[in-house]
């Protein structure tokens, strides 16, 4: 099972969560959304190849954090994933728009020198922004818009930018997720739950509950759970590859 988009660093019980992946064989990508959160978190999962701590700054945090920007070019070189990181466009964070894209472009611009990483980026009403910082920053790495919610327009666009994507089951339950899902290619595919802040019966998600997304994506393509959890894996593998080959 993958989920390539958690927020284990959230959780009350965060190494309950990490010890309960690492028993029901869950890769997680363990995203943070400031970079002072990263020594912590990652901490959490030292020398557990199954668990990556992404380096992040969330849009959200954009105003609040800015000036975290040298801790995250600090931490950069000692990860292979950078999230949760991207642009909001809800009105609420409108007022510091521009604080966002400096704060995203510089964290693109930082990924390039570095040589690349594997980015799970937030584009809440903000796809083709998003877009346009990543046309700017060609080397940055590779991008997987997480929860993509755009228009069908926009995913054409990003899928044009070599987007991955990541979904969850909120999105593979309502109508017009299930729609965009239906048109991406499914060697572009991972699963992910964005736990705790989604919830399953009631209940915040956790890392294995990604079995739900299994299912769901297996409905939509008309296959197995089981053949969905080998072709996510397999996703997986070619999105790790392609940073390294940068193809
Ligand atoms: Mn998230």
């Amino acid at each position: 099972m993958i989920d390539l988009h958690c927020h284990v660093d959230l959780f009350p019980k965060p190494r309950e969560v990490i010890d309960g992946a690492i028993v029901k064989g869950v890769f997680v990508v363990s995203v943070t959304t400031t970079p002072s959160a990263w020594p912590g978190t990652s901490g959490l999962a030292q020398c557990v190849p199954e668990i990556e701590t992404a380096l992040g700054l969330h849009p959200q945090l954009a105003l609040e954090r800015i000036s975290e920007l040298g801790i995250f070019d600090l931490h950069l070189p000692k990860v292979t994933w950078v999230g949760e990181v991207g642009l909001d466009g809800s009105p609420e964070l409108r007022p510091f728009w521009s604080t966002q894209v400096k704060v995203f472009e510089h964290i693109l611009r930082s990924c390039s020198s570095a040589g690349g990483r594997i980015l799970s980026i937030h584009s809440r009403r903000a796809a083709l922004p998003v877009l346009d910082c990543l046309k700017n920053h060609p080397d940055a790495g590779v991008p997987v818009l997480h929860w993509f919610s755009g228009t069908t327009r926009d995913l054409e666009l990003a899928l044009g930018c070599g987007c991955w994507f990541s979904v969850g089951s909120p999105m593979l339950t309502s109508k017009k997720g299930r729609e965009l899902v239906a048109r991406i290619p499914r060697s572009r595919i991972l699963t992910e739950t964005d736990a705790p802040f989604t919830e399953i019966n009631g209940r915040p998600s956790y890392p294995w509950d990604v079995v739900l997304a299994e299912h769901l994506l297996g409905e939509i393509w008309g296959v197995s759970d089981e053949e969905v959890r080998a072709l996510v894996a397999e996703n997986l593998w070619k999105l790790q590859g392609s940073l390294r080959t940068g193809s």
